[in-house]
């Protein structure tokens, strides 16, 4: 292995990793940072063996698939709870009171 192949390997390693943070950081800000880690591996491997060509789509393809994850399209975050914060019960009356209000609207009770 000679110097020349080993910097276009290098720079494809490079075109990867920088193709690779797109889904990368979109995955970690959409809470799948197991998808994350596994884009980045992927457009760097894509990347080293075919280059930007490969590399770019790919991140792209993964770009959207944590997309719909974290919308829930593909069923695989489905259990994700948005069912827990539906209804607060008041701890003095009991009473059910609509999330996001900060006094219990039948005693007074105010909440954290
Ligand atoms: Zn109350």
């Amino acid at each position: 292995m000679n110097s020349y192949s080993l910097g276009v390997i290098f720079g494809a390693v490079i075109i990867g990793l920088i193709c690779g943070l797109v889904p990368l950081i979109f995955g970690l800000k959409k809470g799948q940072q197991t998808m994350a880690i596994i884009a980045m591996f992927a457009c760097v491997i894509s990347g080293a063996f075919l280059g930007a060509l490969l590399a770019i789509p790919v991140a792209a393809v993964f770009t959207i698939v944590i997309w719909s994850m974290a919308h829930g399209t593909t069923g695989i975050s489905a259990g994700f709870p948005p069912v827990a914060a539906s209804s607060v019960i008041c701890p003095k009356c009991s009473k059910t009171i609509e999330p996001g209000t900060k006094f219990c609207g039948n005693c007074g009770q105010p909440f954290a």
